[in-house]
C-alpha cells in the first residue's frame, strides 16, 4: 500500500512517515499543494492525507483537483481546529475523512487502516457485459464463464481501482509483479493483450494504450 503525505510542518510530516512506515506502508511526502499534484499522478497512491493549510495551493484544492482527474485514492483531510467549514467544504469536494489538529497518532494510524480495508475490499465489478467476481475469483462475460488467472484478476483489481488514469508499465511491474526493475516489460504487454482478448471485444475497448506510457482502464 502506497501512502502520500502531503504536509508542510516538517516534524509533523515526519511523525507520520515514521508512523506509516512502521506499520509497512511505502511513503512519499510533498510539502506543497502543486508538489502534491505531481507526486499523486506520478505514483497512484492507495490513500493521501492531505493537510488544508498548504503553501502554493490549499488542500482544499488539491482534492478538488484529484477528484476531477477521477483519483480513487482515499483522502484524509487533516484540518486545523476551528476551521469546520474546511471540513463541510473537503467533504463536498471528494475527501474521505478529516481529522482535526492536534489529533492522536493512534487514532490516525487505526482511521487509515479503516480506508485501506475497504478500498481493497472490491468485491464485485461490472464493465461491458463482464462481471467479476474477486471474491470467488470468478468472471464472466454475457453469462458465459472467463477463465482468468490469479494474476489477471490481480491486474484488473489494479486497474479498476485507477480507471480513468494512466498506469505505466513501471507501475504495473512494481504493484502487481512486485519487482523492481523487472526487465521484461514485453512480459506486461503480453499479460494485457491476452487480458484484452478475453474482456475486450478484439479492439481494445475498456484496456486501451496510451502510446509510450502504458494503459488506461476506461471501464
Ligand atoms: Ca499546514
Amino acid at each position: 500500500m502506497k501512502l502520500l503525505i502531503v504536509e508542510d510542518e516538517p516534524a509533523l510530516a515526519l511523525t507520520l512517515r515514521d508512523n506509516c512506515e512502521f506499520e509497512g506502508y511505502e511513503v512519499i511526502v510533498a510539502s506543497d499543494g502543486e508538489r502534491a499534484l505531481a507526486l499523486a499522478a506520478e505514483s497512484t497512491p492507495d490513500l493521501i492525507l492531505l493537510d488544508v493549510m498548504l503553501p502554493k495551493l490549499s488542500g482544499l484544492d488539491v482534492c478538488r483537483t484529484l477528484r476531477q482527474r477521477g483519483t480513487t485514492a482515499s483522502i484524509i483531510l487533516l484540518t486545523a481546529r476551528g476551521q469546520e467549514d474546511d471540513k463541510i467544504a473537503g467533504l463536498d469536494l471528494g475527501a474521505d475523512d478529516y481529522v482535526t489538529k492536534p489529533f492522536s497518532v493512534a487514532e490516525l494510524m487505526a482511521r487509515i487502516r479503516a480506508h485501506l480495508r475497504r478500498a481493497t475490499a472490491l468485491e464485485q465489478y461490472e464493465f461491458g457485459g463482464v462481471t467479476i467476481d474477486f471474491r470467488r475469483h470468478r468472471a464472466e462475460r454475457e453469462g458465459v464463464p472467463l477463465e482468468l488467472s490469479a494474476r489477471e484478476f490481480e491486474i484488473l483489481r489494479y486497474f479498476i481501482r485507477r480507471r480513468g488514469e494512466v498506469v505505466t508499465r513501471e507501475q504495473l511491474m512494481q504493484d502487481v509483479w512486485r519487482m523492481r526493475d523487472y526487465p521484461l516489460t514485453r512480459t506486461i504487454d503480453n499479460h494485457i493483450a491476452r487480458l484484452r482478448q478475453k474482456v475486450d471485444d478484439g479492439e481494445p475497448r475498456f484496456l486501451v494504450t496510451v502510446h509510450r506510457v502504458g494503459y488506461k482502464f476506461l471501464g
